[in-house]
């Protein structure tokens, strides 16, 4: 558990005015699930682009397996699973063709996996991606993220477009398993009673600032009124107020 999967310090990013990171450090040690949570515009996906080397650190460092994912693309992104937010599909390729497409990237692939997925996941491998709704796009996302067992597996907001019994019963149990096997999942998203209930660790930012990052348990045990231990979103609210305050939900 020491060793550490994404270590950021002192990051800094700035567009035009704003200022989408201010200061960030984290570091994210293997085998555990990282929730980040914030309101729209907080630099949640921002912040997930720099571990992806999308955007490259202006100010500060980005290191992913001890690599800068900039300068060291493919020691990086060989190893990271990765489902966007926009969930970028070509819409013109079926499912099974998406599936052999994208296996030829990954000499890891597992094709037993990759059916077992579709499968758990129920897509109909001749449906056209186009033609799929939001949820099965997700699902199918999911799937290539997944099939080649990446060592850190990064979700940006998983949630949007999957109902509730997908989210609980699949994305639940898909981020589960992947941490019960040593890897490591870091997902971004605004459904607090979600991240409650999957992460290990919780990093809150609010206007590129983390205000809040520690392990679950810890942030639940410093949180008591009276006794009762607040929820993640009445936390939330303490720290960051109300009008910051994600959505309740998708
Ligand atoms: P959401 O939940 O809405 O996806 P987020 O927490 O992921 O929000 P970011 O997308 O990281 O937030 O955006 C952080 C801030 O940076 C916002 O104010 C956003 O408008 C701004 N921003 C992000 N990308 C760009 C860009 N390419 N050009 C200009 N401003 C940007």
């Amino acid at each position: 558990m020491s060793e550490s999967v994404i270590n950021v310090s002192d990051l800094t990013r700035r567009f035009g005015a704003t200022t989408a990171l201010d200061s960030v450090s984290l570091s994210m040690p293997r085998g555990a699930v990282y929730g980040l949570v914030g309101a729209n515009g907080a630099g949640k996906t921002t912040l997930i682009k720099h571990v992806l080397g999308l955007l490259r650190a202006e100010s500060g460092s980005v290191r992913v397996f001890g690599h800068d994912p900039v300068a060291d693309p493919v020691a990086v992104l060989s190893r990271i699973g990765y489902l966007s937010e926009e969930n970028d599909l070509p819409g013109w390729m079926r499912v099974d063709e998406l599936i052999r497409y994208s296996r030829a990237f990954y000499h890891a692939w597992d094709d037993a996996y990759a059916e077992e997925l579709r499968q758990t996941f129920a897509l109909d491998p001749t449906a056209k991606i186009k033609n799929l709704s939001k949820g099965q796009k997700a699902r199918t996302g999911l799937l290539i993220a997944l099939a080649f067992r990446p060592e850190l597996l990064v979700l940006d907001e998983p949630s949007s477009g999957l109902d509730p019994i997908v989210r609980r019963d699949i994305l639940g149990a898909v981020i589960r398993t992947i941490a019960d096997e040593g890897r490591t999942v870091l997902f971004s998203s605004h459904l607090l009673e979600e991240v409650e209930q999957v992460a290990d660790h919780v990093t809150m930012i609010s206007h590129g600032k983390i205000v809040l990052s520690a392990p679950l348990d810890e942030i639940k045990e410093s949180h008591r009124v009276n006794g009762r231990v607040l929820s993640l979103d009445e936390i939330f609210v303490a720290h960051v107020g109300t009008a910051e305050a994600p959505a309740p939900d998708a």
